[in-house]
């Protein structure tokens, strides 16, 4: 019986990657992106065409998720992944210099989503069988390696982890996993050429390690491969 995963950001980078391996492995995806008609989607969507659900969506604005939750309807959900993210400009986020329209704008997109997305299609968790919302956050957001520098982008990854495990505990009595990952340093646009894994290899350990998870993981803060991360 296949599954059926929602992935937002899934036309590139890490959110493609899943997106790959599911429709690979034989479940289902509704991939969930600002244009999911274009680009790599567009392929994928030829190929696989009752596999791959397309479905228009800026996670950062009201309307467009409330359209989007509309477009879906009753669908039942196993797994949801909060994907999208921001990292800012690279040159404006150091401890004596911000932009601060800059980092509003990567927490409507790293902090605010997530929460928009989860409580949103909550009930298409719920009505499926695997109940997890994983949310890709990052080790940069962990407090305990004396961070220094991108401080737009680990303040908004430290916030999400926060949100996320409040979100966690007011659903924790429903039976759904909420789960925090950090996916290794990925070779995308926002990881990088020089980084260490590719986004295959990111994609097909996360989705090794969402598949083990469940009630007793929820709340925790966990590499691609599965080991604790310090908050
Ligand atoms: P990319 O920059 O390659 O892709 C970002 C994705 O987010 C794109 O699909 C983009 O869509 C989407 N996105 C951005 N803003 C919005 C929005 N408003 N609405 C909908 N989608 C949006 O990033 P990665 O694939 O590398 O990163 C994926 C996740 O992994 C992020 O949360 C990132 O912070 C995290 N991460 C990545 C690491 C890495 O090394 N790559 C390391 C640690 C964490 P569009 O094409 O429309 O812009």
């Amino acid at each position: 019986m296949p599954q059926t995963w929602m992935i937002t950001g899934a036309n590139r980078g890490i959110g493609l990657a899943i997106t790959m391996e599911l429709l690979r492995r034989g479940d289902h995806v509704v991939a969930a992106a600002r244009n999911p008609w274009g680009g790599a989607l567009a392929e994928l969507a030829a190929e696989h065409t009752s596999a791959l659900i397309p479905l228009e969506l800026d996670v950062t604005s009201n309307e467009s998720v409330a359209a989007a939750k509309a477009a879906l309807g009753d669908q039942p959900l196993d797994v949801l992944v909060n994907n999208a993210g921001l990292y800012g400009p690279r040159d404006k986020q150091t401890g004596l210099s911000v932009d601060f329209d800059a980092w509003r704008e990567v927490f409507e997109v790293n902090v605010y989503a997530p929460l928009r997305v989860a409580q949103a299609f909550l009930p298409n968790v719920e009505a499926g069988a695997g109940r997890k919302i994983a949310t890709i956050s990052s080790r940069m957001g962990s407090l305990g390696s004396n961070p220094s520098g991108s401080l737009i982008y680990r303040s908004s990854k430290t916030a999400v982890n926060m949100a996320m495990v409040v979100f966690g505990n007011a659903i924790r009595e429903r039976d759904v996993s909420v789960l925090l990952f950090h996916p290794g340093w990925v070779q995308t646009d926002m990881g990088g050429g020089a980084a260490d894994i590719t986004p295959a290899e990111s994609a097909s350990s996360l989705i090794r390690t969402i598949d083990a998870s469940g009630m007793a993981e929820t709340n925790s803060f966990r590499n691609w491969t599965g080991e604790a991360i310090p908050w």
